[in-house]
């Protein structure tokens, strides 16, 4: 964050941050959505919490958020409180076109609950993270994810690994056999055929190694320590066979 700062300073650039896994998430002290004018957190069912579906933005400008409040419900200021709620004025004015963006207040408890768990869901979350680190060092043809060199706050809302010495999609009937499940977090974007055709294929050869050989292995707070132990040893098995050793 200190680089992406100092970079966008130096050009007059505005910083967004798309914080939609980072709840809880620290860099050198400060929470995520602390840096950029304006951070976007998402309560995506497969989120650290949820609220169904829905977000969160945090930001330091008011007028910004008169204009967002607006613009998530039809372009009307009033919502159905200040509309229907006692001594509310049912008078409403569309001041410029919206959506219909706006969190519902059922879904707002459900958020309320779940912020109040947060930090148990990421403390579970970090011991998983760290038995699966145990388990699965020095593997051959397995690459673990990098362990930032800063101080920070991680909140582990995946855990992906590397599959260096197999096809990853052969990996995944394998893992599929033993009963585990996956996630692919996530396809190269410049390869989406959206992109492609919006923008014209380009090559990031990068990316696209890494692309090929990422899986998410499961991680939620639910899984009890043996669960990960049995998808370590899964794991261990289905790459020493595909070595013929
Ligand atoms: C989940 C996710 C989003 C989208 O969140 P929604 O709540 O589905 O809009 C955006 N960016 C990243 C990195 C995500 O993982």
């Amino acid at each position: 964050m200190d680089r992406i700062l100092e970079l966008a300073d130096r050009h007059h650039l505005t910083v967004i941050e798309d914080a939609a896994h980072a709840l809880g998430t620290r860099y050198r002290g400060v929470h995520a959505g602390g840096f950029g004018k304006i951070a976007i957190f998402s309560f995506h069912p497969i989120k650290n919490i949820t609220t169904g579906e829905g977000g969160l933005i945090t930001h330091s400008d008011d007028p910004l958020e008169t204009r967002l409040r607006m613009l998530r419900f039809h372009g009307i200021e009033r919502d159905a409180w200040k509309r229907y709620g006692k001594s509310g004025n049912p008078d409403y004015d569309i001041e410029t076109p919206g959506w219909k963006f706006n969190l519902t207040d059922i879904q707002a408890a459900l958020g309320i609950a779940q912020l109040e768990r947060l930090d148990e869901f990421n403390r579970r979350r970090t011991e998983l993270v760290e038995i699966y680190r145990e388990e699965l060092k020095g593997i051959p043809g397995l690459e673990l994810p990098g362990d930032p060199p800063y101080p920070h706050v991680h909140s582990h809302h995946l855990f992906v690994v590397k599959i260096l010495s197999m096809d990853r999609g052969r990996f995944m009937e394998r893992l599929a056999d033993y009963n585990i499940g996956y996630g692919f977090h996530f396809p190269a974007c410049h390869l989406l055929k959206y992109v492609r055709e919006r923008f014209g294929v380009q090559r990031l050869p990068e990316t696209e190694r890494a692309a090929q050989a990422i899986l998410s292995l499961p991680l939620f707070p639910e899984m009890d320590d043996a669960d990960v132990s049995y998808v370590c040893s899964s794991v261990k098995t289905i790459l020493k066979g595909s070595r013929g050793d």
